[in-house]
């Protein structure tokens, strides 16, 4: 039994973006249809960075998101406490669960 995952803004089912257990390892995962609609804190399209984690953070719907660039593509979080860098995003994130 897994719990579905709904996308954090639009609660559409993640599975039709990512498969179940990719979702399972990024707390707020964003679907790809929200992902696209991602702006920088200029209000445009995030710069791909290949090398590092691009521009961070990055916002859907004025919710503060952060992007990690992995395999060759990237996902998108939403940080629901808006922390001031990624790691203390991810150190909040550890301790929630
Ligand atoms: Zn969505």
């Amino acid at each position: 039994m897994s719990d579905v995952r709904l996308c954090p803004i639009c609660d559409t089912d993640l599975t039709y973006s990512y498969d179940a257990e990719f979702a399972e390892n990024y707390p707020g995962l964003v679907c790809r249809n929200c992902d696209e609609k991602a702006v920088n804190t200029e209000g445009q399209t995030p710069k791909e960075h290949p090398d590092d984690d691009g521009e961070n953070p990055i916002f859907i719907d004025s919710q503060q998101c952060w992007r990690r660039h992995r395999f060759g593509g990237h996902v998108t979080m939403v940080d629901p406490d808006n922390c001031g860098s990624l790691q203390e995003f991810y150190d909040r994130q550890s301790h929630r669960t």
